[in-house]
């Protein structure tokens, strides 16, 4: 499997329960290296930028609001099918139905609410890694 990269955000309502240190190890363990890491406090246009698939549905203000309502942490992690394994390690959106031992099942509270963020595709990885860092603000 080729190492590739994905763009991951540790989400406000995490930041504000003061976990993203817990949600990294749960990253590192699971076999991805942070490379690139940065707390930010989205604005309003960044969000609606960044979530523009999610315009025509109807929780994407809600969704806006809640990406801007507190500090945010964006991050490129690394490694062995990195894209997928980050989506194994964060597990399902509503945290609910996550997988016990997952970023959400032990984080989220709902399914806004769910702890991170992490790119689906090779595409929308490479999309999502520019949208916040420059190529050399991330050292693998
Ligand atoms: P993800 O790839 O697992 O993050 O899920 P999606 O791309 O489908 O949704 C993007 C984000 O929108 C999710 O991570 C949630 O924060 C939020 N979201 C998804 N579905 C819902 C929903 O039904 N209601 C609300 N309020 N937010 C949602």
């Amino acid at each position: 499997m080729a190492v590739e990269r994905t763009l991951s955000i540790i989400k406000p309502d995490a930041t504000a329960r003061n976990v993203t240190g817990k949600i990294n190890a749960l990253f590192e363990d699971g076999g991805l290296r942070i490379v690139a890491q940065r707390r930010v406090r989205l604005t309003q246009e960044q969000a609606e930028k960044f979530y523009a698939v999610h315009a025509e549905r109807a929780f994407y203000g809600e969704l806006v609001d809640y990406m801007t309502s507190g500090p945010v942490v964006v991050q490129v992690l690394e490694g062995e099918g990195a894209i997928a394994r980050n989506r194994e390690i964060m597990g399902a959106t509503n945290p609910a139905n996550a997988d016990e031992g997952t970023v959400r099942k032990a984080f989220g509270l709902n399914v806004q609410e769910n702890a991170v963020h992490g790119s689906d595709s090779p595409e929308n990885a490479a999309i999502e890694i520019a949208f916040f860092f420059a190529g050399c603000d991330i050292v693998g």
